[in-house]
């Protein structure tokens, strides 16, 4: 049985394309689970057990993920369910995350989920702006995005948003508005993943035909950093930033503005932001001994990588010591000057 202090570990399964009828643009569900093969109840019953055979114990979730888990064939829908709901019936998982669809959200399909143990339902909503939704093939409608999040939370799930930057016919503007918008729908979770153009999608072909400009790592990073520090300010978790590296992936990428470690960079700018912010606001004196103090967890962060964010200090003229400090919560900084 798993204790309520155990870290969070889910045990993963991808339903990949099986019953979706949309082809997003940015889309090659193949690439970015690594596998287009469907999942069996027995397949289940293996993940669990190799998962729970491990010498480490974890707080367990069984997590469908694939993006359109409740557009799928109902039966087979509820099969992979059955076989997950015995273990979170028997007390060895806590719980069932699926991923889907605004738009194949009802009441209907939740009173299914409700009764075979499913805790946490995450939508892709990618973008809450209709033009962005429609140019990128989408199939839904921001309002779609906001009904079925209300529904899901009405029915006491744990809703988790998604949303995608840099899509075709976007910009950071957008992207900020549609992570104003996931905010007032108060999600518990939310994951952020920057458009990569990958081989085989209709992106690519937007690309190569100019009708597409995809946004720099750079201009990702800052936007990003941006939107983490919304989400925190909010008290909603961003639990995933940047697709997931697989060797396939990096060999479909077609644009370079990926980068494996996406979400240390955008931590880091987020720190360098800080720090700017705290100088500005102080009007601390560059020339001074400048001590920052940052979590353990944080020290490289700080530093960024490469020494990213110490050299581009140094070049700004400031002299700066970075010390680690337990009572500094992660992503934050204190300073203290000697002139
Ligand atoms: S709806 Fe989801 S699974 Fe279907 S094409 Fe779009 S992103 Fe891919």
């Amino acid at each position: 049985m798993n204790g309520g202090a155990l870290k969070k570990a889910n045990i993963a399964l991808f339903v990949p394309l099986n019953g979706c009828p949309h082809r997003c643009s940015f889309c090659d569900q193949r690439i970015i689970t690594g596998k287009a093969y469907q999942p069996t109840e027995e397949d289940v019953h293996n993940a669990v057990k190799t998962a729970l055979s491990s010498s480490r114990r974890y707080n367990y979730e069984i997590a469908f993920f694939g993006g359109s888990f409740t557009a799928i064939d109902r039966n087979y829908m509820i099969k992979l369910l059955g076989a997950a709901y015995q273990y979170v019936k028997s007390g060895d998982v806590s719980g069932i995350r699926i991923s889907t669809r605004p738009d194949a959200i009802d009441e209907n399909v939740l009173d299914v989920l409700k009764s075979y143990g499913v805790t946490s339902i995450e939508l892709g909503a990618q973008s809450m702006n209709d033009g962005v939704l429609e140019k990128n093939g989408r199939g839904h409608n921001a309002q779609a995005v906001v009904l079925a999040s209300q529904m899901i939370k009405r029915r006491g799930f744990s809703l988790g948003l998604q949303m995608m930057t840099g899509l075709c016919g976007s910009n950071a503007a957008l992207d900020e508005y549609t992570a104003d918008k996931i905010i007032e729908l108060s999600p518990d979770t939310v994951r952020i993943y920057p458009t990569v153009t990958l081989k085989g999608t209709r992106l690519e072909k937007l690309y190569e035909s100019g009708e597409y400009n995809p946004m720099t790592l750079s201009e990702s990073v800052n936007l990003c950093a941006l939107l983490l520090d919304k989400f925190s300010k909010h008290n909603i978790e961003v639990i995933r930033l940047g697709l997931h590296y697989s060797e396939q992936l990096e060999k479909d990428i077609v644009y370079d503005n990926y980068h494996p470690a996406f979400r240390e960079l955008c931590e880091s700018k987020l720190m360098f932001d800080k720090f700017m912010e705290v100088c500005n606001k102080r009007d601390i004196d560059k020339s001074g001994n400048i001590t920052v103090w940052v979590n353990p967890s944080c020290v490289s962060k700080f530093i960024g990588q490469k020494r990213a964010n110490i050299l581009k200090l140094e070049e700004m003229g400031y002299n700066v010591n970075v010390k680690s400090e337990q009572s500094v919560l992660p992503l934050e900084i204190k300073l203290s000057v000697e002139s």
